[in-house]
């Protein structure tokens, strides 16, 4: 996933202590008892009822069994009306199961009793249900939500613990099932799932769906709307609503250079075609790398390819997060620290080293403002790399230290192994660990056999122990630096001195990471009337790239700039991406004036957002 967002606010929910109880499978967020069942296959057929905004339909469970006395099998649920449970195999009958009580963060454990006589090895249990309307990671959006205004949508969001909501499953990193689906909708929309996908599928309101490969529950996902196709590369190509489809089909025109980029690099895709679905504004993520689907933020349409990381960022989840699993979300490091670092590298590898460097000093003052924002929070247990999410919500682990520190943690590899060295390591690890989950213990252990046991070791145990365990930033790291964002500082004071004025500033080559630095550092005690020189040099406030007005809504905000009121509005009330609007909500929280303003704007706004950004902004505006 790609998340970055700038202040994680005082959010992190306590939940009550009863969540400590009963871990069988060893994770902390699933009640599922994969010790003794283990899901292999998973079979859907949903209906689609926009009307109701509802998922109907059952799903269809394989179970190898781990444990032969075993008699019981608990999933993971939330929200989820379960009207029947039955045994397919060994033999056909109806089955006993209980609904716990729902926990306000884990949902409720489906426990399902088996009779004695379902002997053998694999069991196939059929489970008839509905989701909620609330379902967390769904979004029923109406048509007035979407580009074309005609048709409704839907898109899932499983991660990290939300696929519970749609399916009754293991959810849980560890365990890896493949699956099928049957999808009935509407017949004017197409669906499309992280599964193989006909770019020539008829549009009839009839979609099957095989997903191969085993991947986590995390990664299972849906999209129905008004879509349409249009290729790009040979094996990659563009899902998005008519209106959108040739802006991003254009915008994204690199991504199989970006994936041939990817392979040389760290050897093989291995998922067959690599495609791209454009969501409607309101999803809450940059990205997600659902397998062979990206799901996709429209906020990167920039117009100019300057958002692109992004794209690199969900492609190299292919190799680090779908291939080799983090099995736990207190080791989401793996994950995004991997998919970061190798982030950056095809974007070095396409646009040269400058613009690498630009990424990674955006990112670094990024953590920073993280580590500074959770250490005052009294949370600076979250700064640290291997994290203990007992009792936490794993959204809230996706703040920039698994993402930006654990590209630092990479960038130290490099420097003490080399490139080339580095580079042989990973792809050994993506080889060795291809289609697994591990725990961060057992990437220590890979790397200590391959790297740290060498007689020419480079790394001591205590070094790499400092960046597993120590919060902040290690004295160890090898910041980034960028030249160009130097000059960018330089053209600043000038203005900010008053020895350059604003029209005078030499931006014509600035690309959106320019800006954002530029806009990213200003002081915070700026006045209304300086903002109002940068806007009538700049038209800063009708800006069309949304990152760049992201972060000048902040300094406007900051300023009691007023003439960007409307813009803010606008922003809020058609944006649903936590990293953009969350922070503008918290600037506002600050003053009185500002606090009124964002409950006003958040009571039009919040019907957009998805329901975990919402229950966020309930406890942080208030709810309306
Ligand atoms: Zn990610």
């Amino acid at each position: 996933m790609s998340v970055r967002f700038a202040a994680i606010g005082a959010l992190l929910m306590t939940l009550s202590p009863t969540i400590h109880a009963a871990v069988p499978s060893g994770d902390a967020h699933s009640f599922a008892n994969t010790r003794e069942f283990r899901a292999t296959h998973l079979s859907l057929d949903l209906q689609a009822d926009f009307a109701r905004k509802r998922l109907r339909g059952h799903a269809d469970l394989t179970l190898q069994r781990l444990d032969p006395q075993s008699r019981r099998i608990v999933l993971d649920t939330r929200g989820l009306t379960v009207s029947k449970v039955e045994l397919l195999q060994p033999q056909p009958v109806a089955l006993k199961f209980t609904l716990g009580e729902a926990q306000p963060m884990l949902g409720a454990p489906l426990s399902i009793e088996l009779p004695a006589s379902a002997q053998g090895k694999d069991v196939l249990v059929r489970i008839h249900y509905e989701t909620s309307p609330q379902a967390s990671g769904l979004q029923w959006l109406e048509p007035s939500q979407t580009a074309g205004k005609k048709h409704p949508y839907l898109y899932s969001q499983s991660q990290a613990i939300h696929a519970r909501s749609w399916i009754p499953l293991q959810d849980t990193p560890q365990v890896r099932l493949t699956y099928d689906a049957h999808i009935r909708t509407p017949p004017e929309l197409l669906a499309v799932m992280s599964a193989e996908n006909d770019p020539d599928a008829q549009r009839d309101g009839d979609y099957r769906f095989r997903m191969p490969q085993a991947i986590p529950s995390y990664l299972i996902a849906l999209g129905v709307g008004d879509l349409v196709f249009r290729p790009i590369g040979k094996q990659t190509g563009v899902y998005a609503e008519p209106a959108v489809v040739e802006a991003a089909a254009a915008e994204f025109a690199d991504v199989q250079s970006m994936l041939e980029a990817c392979e040389k690099l760290f050897g093989p895709y291995r998922w067959g075609r690599y495609d791209l679905l454009i969501l409607p504004p309101s999803f809450m993520w940059g990205g997600m790398e659902n397998p062979r689907l990206t799901f996709l933020t429209p906020t990167v349409i920039a117009g100019d390819r300057s958002l692109v990381s992004l794209i690199a960022h969900e492609l190299a989840h292919s190799w680090s997060g779908n291939l080799v699993t983090n099995a736990d979300w207190d080791s989401v490091w793996l994950n995004e620290g991997f998919t970061t670092y190798l982030e950056r590298r095809i974007i070095e590898a396409l646009y040269g080293r400058e613009r690498h460097e630009m990424e990674d000093t955006l990112g670094l003052q990024s953590l920073q403002r993280d580590i500074a924002d959770l250490t005052e929070q009294g949370d600076a247990a979250l700064t640290k790399l291997d994290m203990d999410l007992k009792g936490r919500d794993p959204d809230d682990a996706f703040s920039d230290v698994p993402y930006e520190k654990g590209r630092l943690f990479l960038g130290f590899l490099e420097s003490r192994l080399g490139r080339a060295e580095l580079d042989r390591f990973l792809r050994g690890y993506f080889d060795h660990f291809a289609f697994q989950s591990i725990s961060a213990g057992t990437f220590v252990d890979y790397l200590t056999k391959h790297e740290l046991d060498r007689a020419d070791a480079r790394i001591t145990r205590a070094e790499l122990q400092v960046w597993l365990d120590e919060p902040g930033i290690p004295a160890l790291a090898v910041l980034p630096h960028s030249d160009a964002f130097k000059r960018i500082d330089a053209q600043r004071d000038a203005w900010l001195k008053g020895a350059t004025p604003a029209k005078s500033l030499d931006t014509s080559k600035w690309t959106t990471h320019e800006w954002l630095h530029f806009l990213d550092n200003m002081p915070a005690d700026l006045s209304s009337a300086r903002m109002a020189e940068l806007d009538e040099a700049f038209h800063l406030t009708t800006s069309t790239n949304a990152m760049i007005a992201h972060s000048w809504l902040l300094d406007a905000i900051r300023a009691g700039y007023t003439p960007a009121w409307p813009r803010l509005e606008n922003y809020l009330t058609t944006i649903g991406r936590r990293k953009l609007v969350k922070d503008l909500y918290e600037e506002l929280l600050k003053t009185t004036d500002g606090k009124q303003m964002a409950q006003r704007i958040y009571a039009r706004a919040r019907p957009l957002y998805q329901v975990p950004l919402a229950a966020q902004l309930d406890e942080l505006v208030g709810k309306p």
